[in-house]
């Protein structure tokens, strides 16, 4: 959903009083494929360019701004950030039959320890690390549930009891060995399948900005379908301006944050979820049910890293403001914001650190609008 909640809503803007990014489908249906990059006019007085990157990358829209004394440059380093997305989306893609993880999978209930990339064992590591402290709210092992979903979600009618039972068998990230020594990952139980489209954007987004900054792009902002990885501000600010979508996909965004060095991820239903029989399921599911999640909810998070951010924003999804936020509290450096609707109106949530963290500000809604 993240791909199509921020062409609707959140919106990431480089510097205050400069015109938000438009919405960012409007520009994919611009330049759908290939990625085009333009320097913007040298902000006064720093020498520094503004250069932005738009392209398409693990089937979402991205963007990428960034400020450097060479456009030339820039655009060189950007270009080698979205070759490194692409590079991981060769591992984690589960709809590219050849990635890793589809080759891992196939591997399932075979008893056999199979070597994996750094990539996969990282995001692995953190994807089990972030199960165990979300009680299993988030688990990339839900593939089998997450397939049968999406079908049902296109017949728009529940997956047969039979088949419900079936993937669940192969479901639990209990049913994943991992191990350190040799760097080798089994799935125990046969038909298993990982899923990693609740955290790998983020680890995306991360990895881009590693290469910017590897390249002496440290200012930058990296936007990959609404997961965004933050670095060192724009010349002169305090930080980047990243709007919170409303719940309104109509409406324009109102309600502001000032980010830098961290991670900053939504999650929701807004657009991705199916309605059968009456009840209205979400496409992120309940681990503990199997089931879409029925409560309507908006979910945004900040941390210190994509990844983290993308994965909890997913799990807090699951567990609701209660259950959820004492467990965002207990992480450092990180907040979360919940908009949630109760009796027709939007109940908003804030975690403790949301405040510090957030910098949120109310933009008159002329100048937030994008
Ligand atoms: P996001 O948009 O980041 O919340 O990710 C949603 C996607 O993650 C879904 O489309 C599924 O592919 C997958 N997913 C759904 N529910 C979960 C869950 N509870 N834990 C991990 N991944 C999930
Ligand atoms: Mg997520």
């Amino acid at each position: 959903m993240l791909l199509l909640l921020l062409s609707a809503g959140t919106v990431a803007r480089g510097e205050s009083g400069g015109v938000g990014a438009p919405p960012l489908k409007a520009e994919a249906a611009a330049s759908p494929a290939a990625a085009r990059s333009r320097a913007d006019d040298p902000l006064p007085g720093d020498g520094l360019q503004r250069v932005v990157w738009e392209g398409e990358e693990m089937a979402a829209p991205l963007r990428i701004v960034c400020y450097h004394a060479s456009a030339e440059h820039a655009t060189a380093a950007c270009r080698q950030a979205a070759s490194r997305i692409r590079e991981l989306n060769a591992v984690f893609s589960d709809y590219q039959e050849d990635s890793e993880v589809r080759r891992l999978c196939e591997t399932a209930g075979r008893r056999l320890a199979v070597p994996v990339s750094p990539d996969l064992w990282e995001l692995l590591s953190l994807s089990l690390e972030i199960s165990r402290q979300s009680g299993g709210a988030f688990d990339v092992t839900l593939g089998p549930l997450i397939r049968l979903w999406r079908r049902a979600r296109t017949l728009r009618e529940l997956p047969p009891a039979w088949r419900f039972e079936e993937a669940r068998r192969a479901v639990g990230f209990d049913k994943l060995r991992l191990d350190a020594d040799g760097r080798t990952v089994e799935l125990t139980a046969p038909g298993m399948r990982l899923d990693f489209g609740a955290i790998a954007k983020g680890y995306a987004v991360d990895a881009a900005l590693q290469v910017l900054r590897e390249n002496g792009v440290p200012r930058a902002l990296v936007d990959l379908g609404g997961d965004i990885g933050l670095g060192d501000p724009p010349p002169g600010r305090e930080g980047w301006i990243v709007a919170v979508a409303p719940p309104e996909p109509d409406r324009p965004p109102s309600l502001f944050t000032c980010l830098r060095n961290c991670g900053t991820a939504t999650s929701g239903d807004r657009y991705r979820f199916v309605i059968i029989e009456g009840v209205r399921y979400s496409h992120i599911l309940d681990p503990k049910t199997g089931l879409g999640i029925t409560t309507p909810r908006e979910v945004m998070v900040i941390a210190p890293t994509g990844a983290a951010a993308d994965a909890w924003a997913t799990a807090i999804s699951v567990l609701g403001p209660e259950a959820g936020l004492p467990l965002i509290d207990a992480l450092a450096d990180t907040a979360a914001l919940i908009l949630q609707s109760e009796d027709g109106k939007t109940a908003v949530y804030r975690s403790r650190r949301w405040p510090a963290l957030a910098g949120e500000s109310r933009v008159p809604a002329a100048e937030a609008t994008p």
